[in-house]
């Protein structure tokens, strides 16, 4: 699967250091310092292609996003991999509503998807990768747990023993009653007859009547997802020998916290005895009129659609940036025309001959990201700048503060 366009990123001045990054760690509950080191494996999250990309899924890749850019400026090599989940039920179920065959409503879904990355300044992921096209190496993860002793069959599907990890749950801190809730309600079956653990995780599902399947020792079927995303970020991103963990970030939006990634981390754990990531790391959910934004409550806002109306794309990602990633929040259509006000005040102080002293606010946006991706602050600090550019402060780079704020926060002026 191709990626999308690259954006270029300008370079900071060497003489602004960036501390160590903090960031909250999903498994250990707190926000954690992350070791500096001279590369970092990332992974997050895509979409199942049937409804891009809406608000929520622009929030969750413009947290890692920031992410990725703060990385890069340490001068680390980041190797970023995302999936795409071109064949699941969902995906299946919204081509028989709609009456199209799966693979196109799929394809017109990743363009969209790819278009709206590269609007919003989105980086490209090194290698993305489509659940289709990895079958193969899932198919090579599910016989890597079956040598271990973890798979079995249920009628001709085949189920991971989650519990053959024994550091399952310890990411997502559930009860065993809070986890076969969610389970059952985020596509799992707690109670399919035959299976050893109501929580095992679907590997292979057999090829059903009327849906696409493919060939493999395992028979004529598919791969169950959380495998898919495992499957996916051993093979691409370059598993280092040494290190005690498979990656460093594993990334998605707050809903994949549990089945998803608990399932994948256990997956892999058994796989090659490591823990799988280093930080578990979410972004929070976005809401509108009250309620999560979900395709099933069909509240969803989507990228395309403001794009389409004119509004401008940097105007969207200054809306989502003036929330801390974790942060649950409503969308409220205001924001754009605030964050439009905000971007116009921006855009005229910085074509001033003469601006506010610069430096403190380029330390002040480091300092805000490096304290958990702290956006919201970030953003403060280029308002104060913004307002004694207008009382007449004088002594300040605009070069300088609009490549810090393109390099660093994604906001092209
Ligand atoms: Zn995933």
């Amino acid at each position: 699967m191709n990626s999308w366009a690259s954006v270029a990123i300008p370079p900071l001045n060497e003489r602004f250091k960036l501390p160590a990054l903090n960031i909250f760690d999903t498994a250990a509950r707190k926000v954690c310092p992350v070791s500096v080191k001279t590369t970092y494996r990332m992974y997050v999250c895509g979409i199942t292609p049937y409804d891009a990309t809406h608000l929520g899924h622009a929030n969750t890749y413009l947290a890692f996003d920031l992410l990725h850019r703060y990385l890069l400026a340490t001068g680390a090599i980041v190797k970023f991999v995302q999936n795409i989940t071109d064949i699941d039920d969902p995906l299946l179920e919204r081509a028989v509503r709609d009456g199209v065959d799966w693979r196109d409503l799929a394809t017109s879904q990743i363009d969209l998807f790819r278009s709206d990355m590269v609007a919003l300044h989105v980086l490209p992921p090194s290698h993305y990768i489509g659940a289709v096209e990895a079958i193969p190496l899932v198919v090579e993860a599910i016989s890597a747990l079956d040598s271990a002793g973890s798979v079995y069959k249920v009628d001709e599907d085949l189920y991971f023993r989650v519990h053959n990890d024994s550091d399952f749950g310890s990411r997502s801190h559930l009860s065993q009653d809070q986890m076969l809730k969610i389970f059952s309600e985020r596509g799992g079956d707690p109670d399919r007859p035959g299976k050893s653990d109501p929580l095992d995780a679907l590997l292979w599902l057999s090829q059903r009547p009327n849906e696409p399947g493919w060939q493999s020792k395992y028979g004529v079927g598919r791969p169950g997802w959380h495998i898919e995303c495992c499957a996916i970020a051993l093979n691409y991103l370059d598993i280092d020998p040494q290190s005690s963990t498979s990656i460093d970030f594993q990334g998605g939006g707050s809903d994949l916290i549990f089945p998803h990634h608990e399932m994948s981390a256990a997956q892999s754990k058994v796989m090659n005895g490591k823990e799988f990531a280093s930080y578990y790391v979410h972004a929070g959910m976005i809401g509108l009129d009250g309620e999560k934004m979900s395709k099933s409550k069909g509240n969803l806002v989507f990228v395309s659609k403001l794009l389409n109306e004119g509004v401008d794309a940097m105007v969207i990602r200054v809306a989502l940036l003036r929330h801390h990633y974790r942060a649950d929040h409503m969308w409220n259509n205001q924001e754009l025309d605030s964050s439009r006000e905000f971007l116009d005040d921006l855009r005229i102080a910085l074509s001033r001959p003469e601006v506010a002293p610069t430096d403190k606010a380029i330390e002040s946006i480091i300092a805000s990201l490096s304290d958990d991706l702290n956006s919201p602050r970030a953003l403060s600090a280029i308002q104060e700048w913004i307002t004694a550019t207008k009382q007449g402060q004088v002594g300040g780079s605009p070069g300088e503060l609009s490549r810090a704020i393109d390099a660093l926060l994604g906001i092209a002026i």
